[in-house]
């Protein structure tokens, strides 16, 4: 067998692995060290291990506000860890952030056998559960992994505690797992509101609290609960120049839409009072 065939039977042989972990929901607990989450997680995977040696491992923090949680020294820490970082709308469920999509669209680069490991509340995990028993038919192992205060629910399979996997030292385990540093878009750090990719950790701090950050945040706010993007006085006008640019000419052409559209236009539902949007970063305030 030439040198070649040799290396693609070996990658094949590694299994790669994916971590998607909800840090909304799954905070790290006071006293545990934000440098430690990568060899934790490694850790986990290599007591789970299957018959093969890993691969190349992805993992991504996702949160609707890092700015706060976990903030930015520990965005900093983490990302100098090899974890990547990702900006999603609010998150009431994770059937809602688009989770699904970095799921398949990880699959597509990683066939089976693969293993993809979820962090997030025992809730977010039951949304998806669809999603896994589609992965699991394709092959690919599922490891959702919960905070331990919540109430294990039966339609859960064999799960692995948050703060257990956190907690477990045992620095003599040998890991094969590579990590590699990019979300599953292919960047290190993403905002999946604004469709923006940073090259650098500074940049995607400064776009998470650019305006116009705020303003697509609100956008999507205003869409999810119909309220209407053609009345001016919906629209925060005057809040800062570059909110007005971008809201002003959306207000327009929402308003010439719906003039073309006339009595054809879809029926409004339930009018939502557009004050009631709370900026994720300002919502201690
Ligand atoms: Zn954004």
């Amino acid at each position: 067998m030439n040198k070649n065939k040799n290396m693609a039977r070996e990658q094949h042989e590694e299994e790669n692995a994916l971590v998607i972990w909800n840090i909304s929901n799954c905070p790290i607990p006071v006293g545990h060290d934000p440098l430690q989450v990568v060899p934790r997680i490694q850790t986990a995977l290599e007591k789970l291990r299957r018959d093969r040696p890993y691969g190349s491992l992805s993992i991504t923090a996702i949160s609707d506000n890092l700015t706060e949680i976990p903030g930015e020294d520990v965005m900093r820490k983490l990302s100098s860890s090899g974890i990547s970082l990702k900006h999603a709308h609010a998150l009431p469920s994770f059937s809602e952030t688009g989770v699904q999509t970095d799921l398949y669209q990880w699959a597509s680069r990683n066939p089976p056998p693969a293993t993809i490991m979820v962090i997030t509340g025992h809730e977010e995990l039951e949304h998806l559960a669809s999603t896994f028993s589609g992965l699991e038919e394709e092959g690919y192992r599922i490891l959702p992994t919960y905070p331990q205060s919540n109430p294990a629910p039966p339609s859960l399979p064999k799960l692995c505690f948050w703060e257990t996997l956190l907690s477990d030292a045992d620095n003599k385990l040998v890991t094969t797992s590579r990590l590699i540093f990019h979300g599953t878009g292919g960047y290190p750090w993403s905002c999946s509101v604004c469709y923006f990719d940073a090259p650098i950790l500074e940049d995607f701090t400064n776009h998470l609290k650019s305006e116009t950050h705020a303003y697509f945040e609100w956008d999507r706010f205003a869409s999810k609960n119909k309220i209407d993007r053609t009345n001016p006085a919906n629209m925060q006008l005057g809040r800062s120049e570059e909110w007005d640019l971008l809201a002003k000419p959306d207000m327009m052409r929402r308003a010439e839409v719906l003039k073309l559209r006339g009595a054809f236009a879809p029926p409004r539902s339930r009018p939502v009072d557009a004050n009631s949007f709370k900026e994720p970063f300002k919502s201690g305030e």
